[in-house]
């Protein structure tokens, strides 16, 4: 039986935190699913599509690991996807609180998924997508904090 994970988030936009995270997890898988969820397209700043863009070009290279977009529950979405695993990272003990109870609901909904968690980096700790969006918004640009195949040049230079 294949060890299928899924790891998902909003990714606007992804960073450089979640890409070491990915790389460091997928060789525990033999699929890594880096998956887009939600129906909230209205409240995030970059498009579904331009998210999805990003990630499948930071990915391409990494061949079991697999760039989705998905609507609904996570735990549904596993199920589809034959995944046995939901992989979230921990930054801090809050991160530990809002994961934990995600986490627990999750196992209550659907017993056969295993939460996995990793510990960050430590250079990508007080990393996260709302601090990048928020340079943005300042007219800053924080490209460092992405992956270089995330191109955040035409936004830092349009009016904000
Ligand atoms: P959401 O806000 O929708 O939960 P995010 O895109 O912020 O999603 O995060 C998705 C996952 O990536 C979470 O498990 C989160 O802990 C992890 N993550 C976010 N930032 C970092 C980082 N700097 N380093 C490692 N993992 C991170």
């Amino acid at each position: 039986m294949q060890r299928i994970a899924v790891f998902p988030g909003s990714f606007d936009p992804v960073t450089k935190g979640h890409q070491s995270l990915v790389m460091r997890a997928a060789p525990l898988f033999d699929k890594l699913i880096v998956a887009i969820g939600g129906n909230i397209e209205k409240t995030t700043f970059f498009s579904l599509e331009q998210r999805f863009e990003w990630l499948k070009k930071v990915f391409a290279a990494t061949p079991h690991v697999k760039v989705m977009k998905y609507k609904g529950l996570t735990v549904d979405f596993c199920k589809e996807v034959d995944a046995g695993y939901i992989l979230r990272g921990l930054r801090t003990s809050a991160d530990f609180e809002f994961e934990r109870s995600i986490g627990q609901i999750n196992k209550q909904l659907d017993t056969s998924i295993e939460t996995v968690f990793f510990l960050t980096a430590s250079e990508y700790t007080p990393l996260n997508s709302s601090i990048v969006r928020d340079i943005l918004r300042h007219g800053g640009n924080p490209q460092r904090f992405v992956p270089d195949e995330v191109d955040l040049t035409p936004y830092f230079r349009k009016e904000q």
